[in-house]
């Protein structure tokens, strides 16, 4: 039977992870990190690579190198932590405000109109 770790306890299984670790290399093995800490807590405890991800970005000490590639799919919200984004606008050469990229406002991913993350490394920031 699976259970499903609080927020805070996630918090504290990254922080452990990395402290052990020092970085990790892909999504997958941050994963695998962060779940050997959990099950120090409870050996039920699981954790999707979703919210892995969500959780790590927003933490706050992790800093994410990502990789990205392009896709033809507007971004609408943040691709890796689901936050909202904010609208990066530069001037073109006429003078017109044009949209260059997004921030996000609450795990502060940064990428292109048409970019989306592909790969993931994981360190402390
Ligand atoms: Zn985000």
């Amino acid at each position: 039977m699976y259970k499903i770790p609080k927020e805070e306890e996630i918090r504290k299984a990254i922080y452990r992870a990395l402290r052990k670790y020092g970085s990790f290399s892909s999504l997958s093995s941050l994963r695998l990190g962060i779940l050997e800490e959990l099950k120090k807590m409870d050996e039920n405890y699981t954790i999707s690579m979703k919210r892995a991800r969500i959780l790590t970005a927003r933490s706050g000490f992790v800093k994410l190198e990502i990789k990205k590639r392009h896709t033809k799919k507007k971004v609408e919200k943040c691709p890796v932590c689901g936050g909202k984004l904010k609208e990066i606008r530069n001037l073109n050469l006429e003078g017109k405000q044009v949209i260059i990229g997004y921030r996000c406002t609450l795990c502060n991913y940064k990428g292109r109109v048409y970019e989306k993350p592909t790969r993931y490394s994981f360190h402390f920031s």
